[in-house]
């Protein structure tokens, strides 16, 4: 079959399942792709040269390759914990150690960036190599898309029999289609699609508000968390947190949450005249969000009316072209509160006898804090003790599970495997790994 007949009929299958049809074929797509990274990708030496670079992969990434990895028939993280200890042995030990002994450039590049794209609103690591395999597909199938809707009848009224896009695919699709007759239809399936939230009364049943957010902000990460309880760790059986800053935000958890709400309803109401601005969300902070709403029951009635205003916003402005601008809300205020957090754990920093250790996201948020020289040397002692010790318990898992065959990981194993995300990712990512022992979450959500 050739190429671009393939790729209709995968977005004509992804018509008969709930949701996007769009983000439905980008993410088997992306599956099928990613899985290659942590098998033959790991023998790859240009792959690995470019993960090297990167440092690993962006935090949504990085928790997305450990999920595909656990399947059914081989219950092992080998893959993602070679990719690890590549990074930390071929860049991140090195580049420090020589940074401390005084020889050698500061760092690696990737580390001083800004790690929030204004370019893309979904995943913030411009140079995470999904990222770019996964923006790749969707522009990819997104052209398919406008072609089929242009030109086949049947791919026309598939569609609307289905799901509509969602609003991030459906501008992407729509700012494609060249005759304005295909632009109406299409607009028309995503009114009707919007409109039907607007009748369902407050508040939103959680699959209501799951499909809700999938619509507004697309779903790539609503339809990977599916797999979460296949990998997730009892958080009794991890070891407490080695980051200082994580640990600062684990006892603030509550209290972030509502700094977040009241930053978020400070900044959509605007003018005083009861008009509302939009709320911008990202997938991942869309998933995030609906994920916290466990946590933090307040969460979701002071969201709602943001979410109805953003939708009634889409209705009487489909073509708005200016939303594609616009940076998620979240994105942009993590990145200050982690800013600020490290801030205030500077003089501990600053004393070496105390022996800090940063998470990777954090040494980040510090060096975009301050990069003086006394900040760095801090930073790059904080990186060295916490990364050496992860890859170190990494080797210790690779060089036994070599023998073992990828058989069953051993408890320890898996707290390595999960401290080393936990390290590359930020705790608040690795958090989606951890199931209370009492109850593992329900999959009906
Ligand atoms: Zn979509
Ligand atoms: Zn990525
Ligand atoms: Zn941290
Ligand atoms: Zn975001």
């Amino acid at each position: 079959m050739p190429v671009a007949e393939f790729q209709k009929v995968t977005l004509q299958e992804c018509m008969h399942q709930q949701g996007c049809p769009l983000c439905q074929a980008v993410w088997k797509i992306d599956a099928a792709r990613f899985g290659w990274y942590v098998n033959d990708g790991v023998l790859d030496e240009e792959t690995q040269r470019d993960v090297v670079r990167a440092i690993g992969f962006c935090a949504p990434h990085a928790l997305y390759l450990s999920l595909i990895e656990g399947s059914d028939f081989t219950w092992s993280h080998l893959g993602s914990c070679l990719v690890y200890i590549h990074v930390i042995e071929y860049a991140l030990l090195p580049d420090l150690e020589r940074f401390l002994q005084g020889s050698g450039q500061w760092l690696l590049q990737p580390l001083r960036r800004q790690i929030f794209s204004p370019l893309r609103h979904l995943f913030h690591h411009d140079l995470c190599l999904l990222c770019f395999d996964h923006r790749q597909h969707e522009t990819t199938y997104g052209e398919q898309f406008a072609q089929a809707f242009s030109t086949h009848e049947a791919f026309r009224q598939a569609y609307l029999q289905a799901d509509s896009l969602c609003l991030p695919h459906f501008q992407q699709v729509r700012s494609t289609l060249a005759e304005s007759r295909w632009v109406q239809m299409l607009e028309g399936a995503e009114l009707h699609a919007l409109k039907q939230y607007e009748q369902i009364p407050s508040p939103l049943s959680q699959p209501d508000l799951k499909r809700y957010l999938f619509l507004l902000y697309g779903g790539e990460t609503f339809l990977w968390s599916d797999l979460i309880p296949r990998a997730a760790l009892r958080s009794s059986e991890v070891n407490p947190l080695a980051c200082l800053a994580c640990k600062e935000r684990e006892h603030e958890a509550t209290q972030m949450m509502t700094a977040l709400l009241d930053h978020l309803e400070e900044t959509l109401h605007w003018g005083g005249n009861g008009e509302q601005g939009q709320l911008s969300l990202c997938s991942w902070h869309a998933w995030w969000l609906f994920k916290q709403r466990t946590l933090h029951s307040a969460i979701i009635s002071r969201l709602e009316p943001f979410l109805r205003g953003t939708g009634k916003e889409w209705l009487s402005h489909p073509g708005a072209i200016e939303r594609q601008r616009q940076p998620c809300q979240i994105c942009e205020w993590v990145s200050e509160q982690e800013t600020r957090q490290v801030e205030r754990l500077q003089h501990h920093l600053h004393t070496p006898e105390q022996r800090v250790h940063l998470c990777l996201p954090h040494a980040r948020a510090a060096l975009r804090q301050s990069h003086d020289e006394d900040t760095r040397q801090a930073v790059a002692l904080a990186l060295l003790g916490s990364v050496s010790q992860v890859g170190r318990r990494l080797k210790g898992y690779v060089h036994h599970c070599t023998e073992r065959y990828q058989s069953q990981m051993r408890p320890e194993e898996q707290v390595a495997w999960f401290d080393a995300i936990r390290w590359f990712a930020g705790s608040d990512s690795a958090q989606f790994l951890l199931t209370s022992s009492a109850a593992r979450e329900t999959s009906g959500e």
